[in-house]
Formats: C-alpha cells, structure tokens, sequence
C-alpha cells in the first residue's frame, strides 16, 4: 500500500539493482522515501530502474556504481550522496555475495571479497553516514545480515563469519547510538529466491542429476520449515516498520525471517 511515512527522507540501499535489496528499495520507494540504488547489473536496466521508480512513486532516486570491496568506492558515493541529497537517512546494508567450499579448499581472495563486501563495507558506510544523521537528528540503518549471523552451514565459512560479524557491528552501532534517535537493527533472512540462491540451486541439482524444481525442495526441506521461500517484499515491509516511531526503541536487534530456520 501506498503511504508517505517517508516522505522527504533519503535511503541509500547497497546491492539494490537486484534481489532483496531491490525489493526493499521498492519497499522502502512505496512511502516515499527517495532511492539511492548501488549495485552491477547493465546500465540501461539500472537507469530504466531509476525512472520506473520515479514515475511509479513520484519519489526521487539516483545511482552510484561503488564497488563495497573498495572504500574509496565507498567513500565518493557517501559524498556524492551528501551533495545530492544532504545525506542518507535510512541506510541499508544489503550488498553481499557467496562462495560455497570446504575451509581447506576455500580460495583466500573469495575470503577476502566475502569479508569486504558483506562485513567491512557496512563499516564504511556506517561511519560515513552517522555525522549526517546525528546533524539531521534522526537515522535508521538496517544490516541485512542472515540466519547464518545466527547459526552455522558447513562450507559457509566467510559468509558465516561476515555475517556473525555484522550482528556484532549492528550491536555496537546501536550501543553508540543509544541516547540518539538513531537505531541500527539486523534483518536475518532464511532462504529467499534470489540469484545469489538460484546459483547455489543450479549447483545442487547438477550434483544431484535433479531439475532445479526438486533441488529448490531438497534445499527448503533441509533448512526451512515452512517449506516456502522468504520474499523480498516481505523483508521490504520489516524494514519499513524498523523505519517507523513504533520502532524507535528497538536497537541492536536481530530479526530472523526465516520459515522457522533458527527455531528448531
Ligand atoms: P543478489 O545476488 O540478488 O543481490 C546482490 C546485490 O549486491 C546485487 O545488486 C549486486 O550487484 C550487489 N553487489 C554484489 N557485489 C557488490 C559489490 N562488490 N559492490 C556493490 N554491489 C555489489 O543477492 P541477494 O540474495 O539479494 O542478497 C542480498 C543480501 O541478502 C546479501 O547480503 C545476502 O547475504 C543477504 N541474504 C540473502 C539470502 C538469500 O537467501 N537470498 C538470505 C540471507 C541473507
């Protein structure tokens, strides 16, 4: 539904050209919030992503192509979005990829990119971003983390670190920001149909000599009790809520949306 419980704020969402930082950023678009999206992906697409949204939800929204693996990166787009926009009000550390292997077998520059872009780059961000939303009085940052900050999968290694450490940072960004009105909470999603899965889908039912159908299914099985994937837009209206007043007292939390993943 349509609302304006952002009107006139500015939310930048790393790794929104696609999957749930896509469907957040539309979340997020939907109560008016101005877009900043980052991410690859073809520049046409991206630049069609741009107008769509700016047509559909009379909101503004720009693009800056940072790679979270480089701080530099990072360091031109929080400026750029500090002359574009004052500042990003709501910020959404979203970007992240995936490497799947036994620890012995683990290339170290996977290693690497997993901690820069799924960990270190929040970092980045955060301390980039805290000046402005002290200034401005209000701020919301929401680290998209993963039930694997909460629990371990075997060849998971740097995914798991990364994402166990981002509940950490999320845990002292909101001890820091206490007696601001400023929160930082963690979304922990189960599995969602994104590509960074359909990848890991592919893999499995080439290995198992199965369709991709029943490799979806052997993976739900496994993990998720509800047997259904976790949606984008559902995880859009949880950071829409952690953006409203009902959430201005939950800080350094972490909220797992996962079928029953971490339940069992
Ligand atoms: P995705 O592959 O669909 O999207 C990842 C996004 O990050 C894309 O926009 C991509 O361009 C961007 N990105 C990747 N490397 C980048 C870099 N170096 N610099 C800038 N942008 C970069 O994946 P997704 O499933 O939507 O994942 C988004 C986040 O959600 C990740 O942090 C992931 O760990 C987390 N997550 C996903 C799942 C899931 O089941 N899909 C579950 C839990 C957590």
């Amino acid at each position: 539904m349509q609302g304006n419980t952002l009107k006139g704020k500015t939310a930048l969402v790393t790794g929104s050209t696609s999957g749930i930082g896509l469907g957040i950023a539309r979340s997020l678009a939907i109560q008016g919030a101005n877009i900043v999206f980052n991410g690859f992906g073809d520049a046409k697409e991206i630049e069609n992503l741009q107008s769509s949204f700016a047509k559909e939800f009379s909101v503004q929204t720009a693009y800056h192509n940072a790679d979270m693996s480089k701080p530099a990166e990072i360091e031109s787009m929080m400026a750029f979005i500090g002359d574009k926009f004052g500042g990003t009000d709501v910020l959404v550390n979203n970007a992240g990829i995936q490497h799947v292997a036994n620890i012995e077998d683990f290339p170290t520059d996977k290693w690497d990119a997993i901690i820069a872009i799924n960990l270190s780059s929040a970092f980045h961000t955060t301390r980039l971003a805290l000046p402005t939303m002290k200034a401005k009085k209000w701020g919301r940052i929401i680290n998209i983390a993963s039930v694997h900050g909460l629990v371990g999968s075997v060849q998971k290694s740097a995914y798991v670190a990364a994402k166990h450490g981002i509940i950490g940072l999320t845990k002292v960004t909101a001890l820091e920001t206490a007696q601001t009105p400023i929160t930082c909470n963690a979304i922990c999603p189960g599995w969602v149909l994104t590509p960074l899965v359909q990848k890991q889908v592919d893999v499995r039912a080439e290995i198992a000599g199965i369709s991709t159908e029943d490799a979806k299914r052997v993976m739900l099985a496994e993990k998720q009790p509800s047997g259904e994937f976790v949606t984008p837009d559902q995880l859009g209206g949880l950071a829409v809520f952690l953006c409203s007043d009902a959430a201005s007292q939950m800080r350094g939390v972490s909220l797992n949306v996962d079928g029953g993943w971490v339940a069992q």
